[in-house]
């Protein structure tokens, strides 16, 4: 565990699947109501799901548009080691006409458009890390990706949301965590926020 991770964490008292909960995913107030700039500035994929991606070029191929480049090799950028990534390495998608590779001309995940097609589900080709978005995984802990919201003009624009970005991402958790670790987060939650009343 290097430093900067000890300091990241070192408030952090659940785990779940080896993973820290940050707690501030329970407070931290969030809507989603714009049409999708998170998916302007492309995004890191694990290497497998770089794979897996490249693996489907045939069926995603015939869904690209014109504002889409249909040459593989400017899909992705270099693999760099990245230990917040299941396999060790991560690898950018490019950002080709102000947008992710994957992204369409209507604003449409091309990755998400083959599943539909497919009859799997939503999230299946989708890289973890876009499911996740607006939380993250950092430092080995689930967190607020805030860098990259505070960045993005129209993410969280609404003042005073109603909702917590936990409640916001309440479908993308349970997939992401299954129903089991789900419930468990769900118990954390509710001890958590009693502490603070
Ligand atoms: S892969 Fe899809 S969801 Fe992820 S950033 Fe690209 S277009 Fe957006
Ligand atoms: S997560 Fe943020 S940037 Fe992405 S669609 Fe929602 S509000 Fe927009």
């Amino acid at each position: 565990m290097t430093e900067e991770t000890e300091n990241f964490t070192k408030n952090f008292t659940k785990k779940i699947n080896e993973l820290f909960i940050d707690p501030k995913i329970f407070t931290y107030r969030f809507s989603c109501k714009c049409s999708g700039e998170c998916c302007y500035y492309g995004v890191y994929t694990d290497l497998k799901e770089h794979d897996k991606i490249l693996e489907l070029k045939d069926k995603l191929l015939p869904l690209f548009d014109e504002s889409m480049s249909k040459d593989l090799s400017k899909w992705f950028e270099p693999p760099e080691e990245d230990e917040d990534f299941e396999s060790g390495v991560a690898v950018g998608t490019e950002v080709i006409n102000g947008k992710c590779a994957f992204l369409d001309k209507n604003g449409l995940c091309t990755l998400q458009r083959l599943a539909n097609l497919d009859g799997v589900h939503k999230w299946k080709y989708k890289p973890l890390y876009c499911i996740l978005f607006p939380l993250t995984i950092y430092e080995g802990a689930l967190t607020i990706d805030d860098e990259h919201i505070d960045r993005l003009k129209t993410c969280n624009a609404e003042q005073n949301p109603s909702t917590s970005i936990y409640e916001a991402c309440r479908e993308e958790l349970v997939y992401f965590f299954g129903e089991k670790n789900f419930n468990e987060l769900e118990d954390y939650k509710k001890k958590y926020l009693n502490t603070l009343d």
